[in-house]
């Protein structure tokens, strides 16, 4: 499989938009540590600049896109095509 042929016809931003609607289908964002819909937008990941982060008002705690997913931890681009080819079924 070649992942450069992949990465030119799916941008990195249209496979985070896949997870998060993988994730949270309705758009509501949700804390993984508490389920609260009291979060908001924080910027984004430094390496990778598709990957939004958030901030939980209810339990003061930081999570992303990634968190708490399979495909969470390491910041490298190569997990985020095997979560959309993953995604893509
Ligand atoms: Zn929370």
């Amino acid at each position: 499989m070649n992942i450069g042929r992949i990465s030119d016809l799916i941008s990195n931003d249209t496979c985070f938009e896949m997870i998060r609607e993988n994730r949270w289908p309705d758009g509501t964002v949700l804390c993984p540590h508490c389920d609260s819909e009291n979060v908001k937008k924080n910027g984004h990941d430094n390496v990778q600049v598709e990957c939004q982060h958030y901030y939980c008002k209810s339990c003061k705690r930081y999570f992303d896109d990634l968190t708490n997913t399979v495909f969470a931890g390491h910041h490298r681009p190569l997990k985020v095509w095997i979560a959309c080819l993953y995604l893509m079924g």
